[in-house]
C-alpha cells in the first residue's frame, strides 16, 4: 500500500505522480493536507472546498476514499504512515518548503515527480546557468524542454478507511452568489471550460472584456484539477500556449528569487515614494474610483473572483502609477478575492506592472483608463454591465462620464458624485507625478 499526498494536484485523471504510485501498487490511500504556512485567501478557501468535495467524489467512482487532514504535513504523514504501515509516500512536487521536510523526514520512502509543470522549473536556466529573466528566451527554451507526460489510474485496491478532518473555507457572510452561478470547481468543471473554449478567436479575443475570450482555466490549473500538459496537449493555439507558459515563468520567478513575494526584484525601486492611502485603497478596492474601466473590473473581481487579464493591467497600473499606493496593497487584495490567487503568477503579475519586476512593463508606460476603455471595450458593454448605473450614457461618454454634458447625463440619470463617483484623481497629473517620482527615486539612482 502507498500514501498519495495531494497538495496543488486535485485530480485523479492525468495525475503524474499518481498514476506511477497506481502502477506499483493499486492500493492507495490519498490525503489532502492543509498546512499551516499556506494562506490561503478568502476566495482559494472557497474553491478549495468545492474542489476537494469533487475530488472526494471522483476517487469514490474508482473505489477510492479522500482523507482530508489538516496540520503539519510531516507529522501527518508521519502518523499515517504508521497506522496504516504503507510502504511509501507519493506526490507532485510544488516547490514549496515543506517538501524538503518531507523528503528529508522520510529520506528513501518519498517519490516525486513533475506533474504540474511544463519544464523542471528548479532545473531550468538560461545559457549563462542563470535564471530566465526575459520570457521570450525562456519560452523559446520551454518548447524544447516540454515535459508532457500522459496516463490515468483506473481502479483502486481495497484500503481501510480512515477519518478526515473537517476544515471550515467556506465563508459565513454569503458573497459567493455569483461565483457559485460562475463556477464549477473540480475537475468536471475545468474540462467543460476546455470543451467551450473557443481557442481559434483567442488571439483577438482575449483582448476583450466583455466576450469569453479567454479559457477561464485559471484556477482549474491554480489547484491542478487539469495539469499543464494536457491543457497544452488539448489547446494548440500558438497564441494561448505561449500564455500558458507564462504561468511557468510565474513559477520560475517566486522559485529562484523567493523573497519577491513581499520584495521589489529590482532594488532600485526600494527608494520610490509609494503613499499608504487607505481611503484611496478602499475606493480602488470597492470599484468607485470615479473611472468607469477600472470600477467594473474591480467589481468584476469582487463578483467572480476573477478579473480579465488586461483589467488586471489596468487597474494595477491605477493603483501603482495613478495613486502611488504601494503593488504590495494590490496583490494582497488579489490574494484575499482571486480564485485563481497564485504566489507565482500574483507576483509576477504585480511586478511587472509596477515595472520592477523582470521583462516588466517599462515604468513610463501608464495605462490610461479612458484610452484602454475606448480600444477594448469600445461599446462600454463590459462597464454597463459591472457599473449599471452608467447603463444609460450614451458609448461616446461611457469611459469618461464626467466630460459628458450636463444634459447628457441628466438623461442617462447619471448625478457624479451622488450615484457615480467623481474620478479620484486626475489621471493625466498622476501620471506626470508618477513619472517624476520614478526619475528623481528610481531612474537616476546609482
Ligand atoms: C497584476 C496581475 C496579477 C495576476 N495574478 C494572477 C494570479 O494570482 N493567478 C493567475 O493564475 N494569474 C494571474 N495573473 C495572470 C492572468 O491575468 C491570469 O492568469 C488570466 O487572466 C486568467 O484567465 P484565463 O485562465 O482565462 O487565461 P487565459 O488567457 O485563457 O490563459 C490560460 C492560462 O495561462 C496562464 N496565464 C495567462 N496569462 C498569464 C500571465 N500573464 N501570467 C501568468 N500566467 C498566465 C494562466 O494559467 C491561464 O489560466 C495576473 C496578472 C496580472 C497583470
Amino acid at each position: 500500500m502507498l500514501l498519495f499526498w495531494h497538495q496543488k494536484d486535485l485530480r485523479v485523471e492525468e495525475n503524474l505522480a499518481l498514476y506511477e504510485a497506481w502502477k506499483i501498487d493499486k492500493k492507495i490511500l490519498p490525503v489532502f493536507i492543509l498546512s499551516p504556512e499556506e494562506k490561503l485567501g478568502a476566495a482559494t478557501k472557497w474553491w478549495l472546498h468545492y474542489s476537494l468535495e469533487a475530488l472526494a467524489k471522483d476517487y469514490a467512482k474508482k473505489g477510492a476514499k479522500l482523507v482530508i487532514k489538516k496540520g503539519d504535513p510531516v507529522l501527518i504523514l508521519k502518523k499515517l504512515l504508521e497506522k496504516t504501515k504503507a510502504e511509501g509516500i507519493y506526490y507532485n512536487q510544488t516547490f514549496e518548503k515543506r517538501e524538503k521536510r518531507v523528503e528529508k523526514a522520510f529520506k528513501g520512502k518519498v517519490a516525486s515527480f513533475n506533474g504540474n509543470h511544463l519544464v523542471g522549473i528548479p532545473h531550468f536556466f538560461n545559457k549563462s546557468g542563470k535564471p530566465f529573466a526575459v520570457f521570450t528566451p525562456f519560452y523559446q527554451a520551454l518548447k524544447k524542454e516540454l515535459h508532457l507526460p500522459k496516463g490515468s489510474p483506473q481502479k483502486f485496491g481495497k484500503v481501510p478507511p480512515l477519518r478526515s478532518d473537517s476544515l471550515t473555507l467556506l465563508p459565513t457572510k454569503k458573497w459567493d452568489t455569483e461565483m457559485k452561478k460562475f463556477w464549477k470547481p473540480g475537475r468536471a468543471g475545468a474540462l467543460k471550460r476546455i470543451k467551450n473554449f473557443h481557442a481559434g478567436s483567442y488571439a483577438v479575443s482575449r483582448e476583450k472584456p466583455a466576450v469569453e475570450g479567454t479559457s477561464f482555466l485559471s484556477p482549474h490549473l491554480h489547484f491542478g484539477e487539469v495539469s499543464p500538459a494536457e491543457v497544452w496537449r488539448k489547446i494548440k493555439n500558438p497564441s494561448f500556449r505561449r500564455q500558458l507558459a507564462w504561468r511557468e515563468f510565474g513559477a520560475a520567478f517566486v522559485y529562484h528569487f523567493p523573497k519577491t513575494p513581499t520584495q521589489n526584484w529590482n532594488v532600485k525601486f526600494k527608494r520610490f515614494p509609494w503613499t499608504l492611502k487607505p481611503s484611496q485603497l478602499k475606493k480602488w478596492q470597492q470599484g468607485k474610483t470615479g473611472y468607469p474601466l477600472v470600477d467594473a473590473s474591480m467589481r468584476q473581481l469582487w463578483k467572480l473572483g476573477w478579473m480579465h487579464n488586461r483589467m488586471r493591467m489596468v487597474v494595477a497600473s491605477f493603483l501603482v502609477k495613478d495613486l502611488k499606493i504601494h503593488w504590495k496593497k494590490g496583490a494582497a487584495w488579489f490574494w484575499d478575492t482571486l480564485v485563481d490567487a497564485d504566489l507565482g503568477n500574483n507576483t509576477l503579475g504585480w511586478q511587472w506592472v509596477a515595472g520592477c519586476g523582470p521583462d516588466a512593463a517599462p515604468f513610463f508606460r501608464i495605462f490610461n483608463p479612458v484610452l484602454q476603455g475606448e480600444k477594448f471595450d469600445p461599446e462600454g458593454k463590459f462597464v454597463k454591465l459591472y457599473c449599471p448605473e452608467l447603463k444609460n450614457l450614451p458609448k461616446k461618454w461611457i469611459h469618461k462620464p464626467w466630460e459628458a454634458p450636463e444634459e447628457v447625463l441628466q438623461k442617462a440619470q447619471v448625478v457624479l458624485g451622488k450615484n457615480y463617483p467623481q474620478p479620484m484623481v486626475d489621471h493625466k497629473v498622476a501620471r506626470e507625478e508618477a513619472l517624476k517620482a520614478y526619475k528623481t527615486r528610481v531612474q537616476n539612482l546609482r
